[in-house]
């Protein structure tokens, strides 16, 4: 190989080798299933985000075939030229009476809603007060609003506080404060009461990232500020279609001039033409149809949930302060983790290695996720597995 201004990437590739910090992308061979086929392997698949098991949903796939043949496979425009769909708008209102909101803009992805919502809101004279373990999509947005960010400790009311009287003493002009609703790495929920409560004594307008409470938590999967009864006081939400939905696609909800103002300005929705797609958006339809139709789902995930959550706690893993079906099994070190990570997949059970940066460098973890479709027998499996290997590692 010749020589090139990007060698750099070679010494910086080594040196994550050498860290055991490189991540290699395995390949999903059949549909998104509790059980499916990843490098070749059969394996009961705890990584996907497939809370509720639609991703491969008949009904589901059957409204995204029909919406193909219907209008095909893309629009090949932004929606502010000639890629809105009757369909989108369809789904717009349809998420806006789940969320109990004025209005709702869908996007290409959660990622995309998060990171277009700060800079179409704020500028340098504004402020954000953010959780330390918000989103990778909300630090990006917070970054290229220019407005100030100030960060407080994780979960801690009191550090927003603290953080939203100094956004305020600095001069700010706008104050966000903004959290996930539930934690991606940690599963745990925020403390949204105290929040807003300290947001609005402090004139600051809420915004919860909702990407894995929507589906998951509140009456009939409605979120976690339809779960605290905080309806009315958070002034922006995100959900994502990606998760517990199975598909793809974000979506904002709040009220009316809020959705008005970014169909004008939200820059990472308006400059792109990939829209989502026909398919996408009639799969996402009817994945809100099951949700509504079948809220045994929401009941079976949770059971499931603290069924996975006890037995992993009773063969002594850490699952640190996760409080949903998202469980992260904390092992610190980030070798032991992946070693962690191969030896279940010989077993026939993958889950996701999350090392540094993704979380501190001696949090390294295995997150599962787990599904509603998953049996109580594929979960003793698991354990069966989680036991076995963790004695052969070391990790436990
Ligand atoms: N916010 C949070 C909290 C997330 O976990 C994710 C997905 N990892 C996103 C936003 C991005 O959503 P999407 O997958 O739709 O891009």
């Amino acid at each position: 190989m010749t020589s090139g201004p990007l060698d750099f990437l070679t010494d910086s590739l080594a040196k994550l080798e050498d860290d055991r910090l490189v991540m290699d992308w395995p390949t999903l061979e059949a549909p998104q299933e509790p059980r499916t086929v990843l490098n070749g392997r059969p394996v009961i698949n705890l990584a996907a985000n497939n809370y509720l098991g639609l991703a491969n949903h008949p009904a589901v796939k059957l409204a995204a075939a029909k919406a193909l043949d219907r209008y095909g496979a893309g629009v090949a425009s932004a929606r502010n030229a000639c890629g809105n769909l009757a369909l989108h708008d369809e789904l717009e209102a349809r998420l806006a009476a789940f969320k109990g909101v004025e209005a709702v803009l869908v996007t290409q992805t959660g990622y995309v809603a998060n990171v277009g919502i700060f800079p179409a809101l704020l500028g340098e004279h504004d402020a954000i007060v953010s959780d330390a373990l918000n989103h990778a999509s909300l630090i990006d947005s917070a970054r290229m609003s220019r407005a100030k960010v100030h960060v407080y400790a994780h979960g801690e009311v009191a550090d927003a506080e603290a953080k939203l009287k100094e956004a305020k003493a600095s001069g700010a002009r706008r104050i966000a404060l903004v959290t996930d609703g539930i934690f991606s790495m940690d599963g745990d929920i925020a403390p949204l009461p105290g929040l807003i409560k300290a947001a609005e004594a402090a004139g600051a307008f809420a915004y919860v990232d909702d990407a894995h409470a929507v589906g998951v938590i509140g009456k009939g999967g409605r979120g976690t500020v339809d779960h605290f009864g905080l309806e009315g006081r958070v002034a922006i939400q995100v959900g994502t279609l990606s998760k517990a939905l199975g598909i793809m696609g974000g979506y904002i909800a709040g009220s009316r001039d809020l959705i008005r103002w970014l169909e004008q300005r939200h820059r990472a929705q308006f400059f792109s033409a990939s829209t989502l797609t026909p398919a996408d958006t009639a799969a996402a339809l009817k994945a809100l149809d099951i949700v509504e139709a079948e809220p045994e789902r929401i009941a079976r995930l949770w059971a499931r949930a603290d069924y996975f959550r006890e037995g992993l706690k009773s063969l002594g893993y850490d699952t640190g302060v996760s409080e949903t079906p998202l469980i992260p099994v904390i092992i610190g070190d980030a070798a032991k983790t992946k070693a962690l990570r191969n030896a279940l997949m010989e077993a026939g059970v993958f889950a996701v290695a999350v090392t540094y940066p993704i979380v501190a460098e001696d949090a390294s973890r295995l997150r599962t996720i787990v599904s509603s479709e998953h049996t109580e027998a594929d979960l003793d499996e698991v354990l069966d597995a989680f036991a076995r290997c963790g004695k052969s590692v070391g990790a436990i």
